[in-house]
């Protein structure tokens, strides 16, 4: 590649004849007027005149012809920037016309002085270019809804986010009308006054709304714009909402029994110091309510590690059928008492499930233990192992075959209303009947988040004074064909 390929193309320009008649004219007149002087003082041959005349003006020529093709080739060149043709290569560090530089204060200098200016001009904005095209590019990807106001309060940029959260944003729209709260109007015009930044929390299509209003500049004489960064606050909020809720349950279910526990206490050691009748009374009632809260720590317990390995998924083949038998063993003696029968149908050919075993045991723990509990004495509760070829809605590992695990009880069933918050912590139909057969109310929650874990699905069928079927549909390790 020779040097002027790397350059670019070279400019050259044409100057006009007419330019360099008028110059070289310019330059014979003092040439002509010298003569003339001379020629009063001194008679001056014509063939000597004639060849001055003709010497001066080839020279005049010569010179006038190269400035002004120096000046027509810089014009040439500015203004195929100008009218906007785009260079044909990256403008070079030297100037298309740099070769015809005659040195330091020539016209050709000045006119490489020039190019080179234009070019660093150039270069300057083809760099602001660039950073608006990455501010707005990240602009766009912002997560969070974006308003940029001008001067006079009006849209001059709505990112997508906020497209979307507001509706459709036309730039040029007066911001009242885009976000209209009282609030917002207030914190835009404090921050547009002397404010640098403030924010408000506003209640908007039923979200709470976190509006950050940041001052913008805008040149020494202009009136400032502003930025809107608008932060969906609703989950947040909801999350605080549920982790007071969920204090004050616990503080709630342990104050009960604590309070008896401190009041028997009390009286063993006044009143009934030496009555051994009611000291064995007491102390049975003691008993009973300190294994409740043994029981309500260990529900906590058990819950806060499940949700802590949630997003892991579990990767143990569950030898399912050993884990239902050892759960149904457990619980033989409180439905003896009942006169209860606990019957298992478990399909020979299962395919396998890959989980957590301690976990699906808790799983089948629980179910059975609801169903032994408020199932009706001398009835059976019916535990149900096989294939679901088609898995309710919420089954979402839908790739793989479901298992279904049953667990049906004749008792007094669930009223419609209360099915969509049975899982909830501390949820219960009937709060006394749960306490009195020493339920925690986390049962079903934690029997929810084991099957969430392993990409399943809980669902529950009950009628009233019919009783109840919770059924919990776990994905296996064979794919759907
Ligand atoms: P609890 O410890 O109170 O049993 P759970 O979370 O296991 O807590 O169950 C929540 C509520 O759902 C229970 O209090 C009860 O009212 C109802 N429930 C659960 N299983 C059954 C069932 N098999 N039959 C009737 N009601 C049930």
């Amino acid at each position: 590649m020779t040097d002027s390929d790397q350059r670019g193309p070279r400019l050259r320009g044409v100057p006009e004849l007419w330019d360099v008649a008028r110059g070289v004219a310019i330059v014979l007149i003092p040439v002509i007027a010298a003569l003339s002087v001379v020629s009063l003082q001194i008679s001056v041959p014509t063939r000597v005149w004639l060849s001055a005349v003709a010497v001066g003006g080839l020279i005049g020529f010569l010179v006038i012809w190269r400035h002004y093709g120096i000046l027509a080739s810089l014009r040439q060149w500015l203004r195929s920037r100008t009218d906007g043709a785009e260079p044909e290569r990256a403008p070079s560090t030297r100037d298309p016309i740099h070769d015809l530089s005659d040195g330091p204060g020539t016209t050709s200098d000045l006119a490489s002085e020039i190019t080179r200016l234009f070019q660093r001009l150039e270069e300057r904005r083809n760099d602001v270019v660039s950073k608006l095209v990455t501010q707005e590019q990240v602009l766009e990807s912002l997560p969070a809804p974006v308003l940029i106001l001008d001067e006079r309060g009006r849209v001059e940029q709505a990112n997508a986010a906020a497209q979307r959260a507001l509706g459709d944003v036309a730039v040029g729209r007066e911001v009242s009308t885009v976000l209209r709260h009282p609030d917002v109007l207030e914190a835009v015009d404090a921050v547009r006054e002397d404010e640098t930044r403030t924010e408000v929390e506003i209640a908007l299509m039923g979200q709470t709304m976190l509006v950050r209003v940041e001052r913008v500049p805008r040149g020494d004489d202009q009136p400032p714009g502003a930025v809107l960064l608008l932060e969906d606050l609703t989950e947040i909020r909801r999350v605080g909402q549920m982790r007071v809720d969920f204090v004050a349950n616990v503080s709630h279910e342990l104050r009960t029994p604590l309070t008896t526990l401190i009041g028997f206490i009390e009286t063993l050691r006044g009143p009934a110091k030496d009555d051994s009748d009611a000291r064995e009374r007491f102390l049975e009632v003691m008993d009973v309510q300190s294994r409740r809260m043994a029981r309500l720590v260990n529900d906590l317990l058990s819950l806060s590690q499940i949700e802590t390995k949630e997003h892991k998924p579990p990767s143990e083949i569950v030898p399912l059928a050993e884990v239902i038998e050892e759960v149904v063993t457990t619980l033989e003696i409180e439905a003896h008492r009942k006169r209860m029968r606990i019957q298992v149908e478990m399909d020979t050919e299962l395919p396998q499930i890959v989980g957590d075993t301690d976990q699906l045991s808790q799983i089948v723990q629980n179910l059975l233990e609801n169903a032994v509990k408020y199932g009706g004495a001398d009835t059976t509760v019916e535990i149900a192992v096989a294939v679901d070829e088609d898995p309710p809605p919420a089954y979402p590992a839908r790739d793989q075959v479901a298992i279904g695990l049953s667990v049906s009880d004749r008792g007094e069933g669930i009223g419609r209303e209360h099915l969509p918050r049975l899982t909830e912590r501390f949820y219960r139909v009937d709060t006394d009947r749960s306490r009195a057969l020493g339920g925690t109310g986390l049962g079903l929650a934690i029997v929810k988040h084991i099957v969430s874990r392993h990409r399943g699905s809980l669902s529950v069928e009950s009628s009233v004074g019919v009783g109840s079927t919770f059924t919990v549909h776990l994905p296996s390790t064979r794919t759907v064909m």
